[in-house]
């Protein structure tokens, strides 16, 4: 069940030894399950088999090509948030009436090329990009649908980072002043609100914060129906969390059936937009040992892979499950797993119970599938990993590794 497992003493993915892929592409490397790609995908669709929807994967998870064709070719529709992931998207294969375009700076230009690809709809977030769509629209003879981003101002008990249904957050319009943003959808040309839209951060681990949420919004849309605005999509966004240590984030299945008794017969469609729980355990970043260094006060492994790789720990203090590709049986010591960058937050773990392992052994940090190389740079100019995606015992290469000529292509 599990594609990322221990045969004979050695990791593999799938059906592919890890060493076997650091052998023959290096590290830091990104690799891929396309098997389990296709399992949580599956799982989380047929979570709502008993309603009409739209699964939607929200690209900026991880927006390798062969990540969105693999996606695509199981019937997947996207969430896009600028005009470089519509560009994605399409060249993945995906169904332009599948794809909505969320996101709160949608410049002139990317609302342009969404309406001329002929995408679902637009997630509207304030009404400044409501006119402007209004009049791009009316230019070029079309006609967008829409939803505004409603935000239900509902704590998703997350990192604060990834809140973004809250009162003080950017995102959407708030929900008590937005009958009157609908109101003025209805009387701009170019535009017909067809929907509303909500997404209420990431990393949830429980369903309470997507019922509360959904509550408000059906009493708004009840409001709608009043006013006469007739709304067809239910857009609930994404957020679902998965494990990344000790959390227990609902099932999929469980989401589903909470959300099916909640909609009941009403005629919507129910769009959702599902990132980390598709991708985030479909892959994992292996890395080789370059030192190990004791101090007064601490053990180090300092690792080739770094913040710039992976950005989590740094950034939301995340934990990532870190184990050996060859595990050797060693004792345990507490130790922090550092890279080579010049800061003192680039750390992928800290004071974690690890053996000793020595320069030029391999490690895999777990669930990295999710803004994981999405969230990468070049920091300290170091080439981006590359990406590897396995099906069975068919070996992709998603990306190839950055090479040095890559670093310095674009300037001068
Ligand atoms: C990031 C994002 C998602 C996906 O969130 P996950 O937590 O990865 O499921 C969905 N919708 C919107 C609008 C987003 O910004």
């Amino acid at each position: 069940m599990h594609h990322f497992e221990y045969r004979g003493g050695e990791l593999y993915a799938e059906d592919v030894p890890v060493s076997t892929l650091v052998a023959a592409y290096g590290t830091p490397l990104y690799v891929y399950s396309a098997a389990t790609l296709r399992r949580h995908f599956r799982a989380f669709d047929s979570a709502f088999a008993a309603l009409p929807h739209l699964t939607c994967y929200s690209v900026k998870a991880n927006s390798n090509l062969s990540v969105l064709k693999t996606l695509a070719a199981m019937g997947a529709g996207m969430d896009i948030v600028s005009g470089g992931e519509l560009y994605r998207a399409l060249a993945a294969g995906v169904d332009p009436q599948k794809i909505v375009y969320s996101g709160v700076g949608k410049r002139a230009s990317e609302i342009e090329e969404a309406l001329k690809a002929g995408i679902l709809m637009f997630n509207v977030e304030s009404t400044g990009e409501l006119e402007r769509l209004s009049a791009i629209a009316s230019r070029l003879g079309k006609t967008a649908q829409v939803s505004l981003r409603i935000n239900p101002n509902v704590d998703p008990k997350t990192h604060p980072y990834i809140s973004t249904g809250l009162k003080k957050n950017k995102f959407g319009l708030d929900i008590d002043h937005s009958l009157a943003a609908y109101a003025k959808a209805m009387e701009l040309p170019g535009v017909t609100p067809v929907g509303i839209d909500c997404h209420i951060g990431s990393q949830l681990t429980s369903i309470s914060p997507f019922l509360e949420a959904l509550d408000k919004i059906l009493a708004f849309r009840d409001k709608l129906t009043a006013m006469g605005i007739e709304t067809r999509y239910l857009d609930l966004g994404g957020g679902l969390g998965i494990q990344y240590n000790e959390e227990e984030p609902p099932h999929p299945s469980e989401f589903g059936q909470a959300l099916t008794k909640a909609l009941g017969d009403l005629p919507i469609t129910l769009i959702l937009e599902p990132g980390r729980v598709i991708v985030g355990n479909a892959g994992i970043l292996v890395t080789e040992a370059v030192y190990t260094k004791k101090t007064p006060s601490k053990d180090f492994i300092i690792v080739d892979a770094a913040m710039n790789d992976l950005i989590r720990p740094s950034l939301y203090d995340s934990y990532h499950a870190i184990r050996e590709v060859r595990p050797a049986g060693r004792p345990e010591l507490s130790v922090d797993v550092v890279g080579p960058i010049c800061e003192s937050g680039d750390f992928l773990a800290r004071d974690r119970a690890l053996p000793a392992v020595a320069p030029g052994e391999h490690l895999a940090v777990f669930s990295a599938g999710a803004y994981g190389f999405t969230m990468s740079s070049n920091y300290n100019s170091r080439p981006r990993a590359a990406e590897i995606l396995v099906d069975g015992d068919e070996v992709i290469v998603a990306r190839r590794r950055e090479s040095y000529d890559d670093l310095i292509a674009l300037e001068r």
